[in-house]
């Protein structure tokens, strides 16, 4: 599932604004656009994310960035970047983290493409876990946030959320979710990062569902037997990390 086909149809645009990109800069940026056009192109039995045409605008100062359509909204501006829905496009601002930062939002582009109205742990997750991906010497690789999973684990032992609880939040109730933000997409990760490390199978269960209009509560129950049986995969999952 993540193997990567190197192909050229992909119509990714990269428009730099005061900002310097090196040709192994760029590069990388392909790198992960198409990397992650396969995973999507995987997930979605599709190839349609080999062809789709997406604007990255890539921001070497600030003040620039913050005068993007949304650059004012605090979240992007702690996370220098985001993707805007209505035009399908990616702001980045070049920070050392730029890479992690569009591995988050390139996978947000795609996601959308390829399913609407995701639910927001779906979509968050997805990306955070992309966003944790490691580029370095033109190779990606992955290694768990151990951050996040030592988060999730405290979470679970203080009994601060029930996994199929909060699947429930959706866009529209995401805010009332009464966890931080950044608890938020510590544990919209942890459920993908379980769900890739119990069987990469289930992201394709998943989407499969989403697309076909069940609620993820239902792909899951079908999955695991019932909502227990999931909360009790996913915690039993957790107790059993041990990161050093
Ligand atoms: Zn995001």
């Amino acid at each position: 599932m993540f193997n990567v086909e190197t192909t050229s149809a992909q119509t990714f645009k990269i428009i730099k604004i005061h900002c310097q990109l090196s040709r192994e800069d760029t590069a990388t940026i392909y790198k992960i656009a198409r990397y992650e056009a396969s995973f999507y192109n995987a997930v979605f039995d599709t190839q349609k994310n080999d062809s789709v045409a997406i604007n990255i605008h890539v921001f070497g100062r600030k003040a620039d960035f913050k005068q993007t359509p949304d650059g004012e909204n605090s979240l992007h501006f702690f996370a220098d970047g985001y993707y805007l829905e209505r035009t399908g496009e990616i702001f980045v601002l070049k920070t050392e983290h730029v890479n992690s930062a569009l591995l988050h939002e390139i996978s947000h582009a795609f996601l959308h493409l390829n399913l609407k109205n995701p639910p927001q742990w779906f979509d968050e997750g997805l990306a955070t876990y992309f966003g944790s991906l490691i580029v370095d010497n033109n190779q990606i690789f992955y290694t768990p946030v151990v951050g996040r999973i030592e988060r999730v684990k405290e979470m679970i032992v203080g009994k601060q959320f029930i996994p199929d609880d909060f699947l429930r939040y959706n866009n529209q109730n995401w805010s009332l979710n009464h966890q931080s933000i950044t608890d938020k997409y510590t544990i919209a990760y942890s459920i993908i990062y379980f769900m890739v490390k119990t069987n990469l199978n289930l992201i394709k269960h998943m989407a499969d569902g989403l697309k076909n209009g069940q609620t993820a509560n239902q792909v899951f129950a079908e999955i695991f037997g019932s909502a227990q049986g999931f909360n009790n995969r996913y915690t039993n999952f957790y107790q059993q990390q041990n990161l050093d």
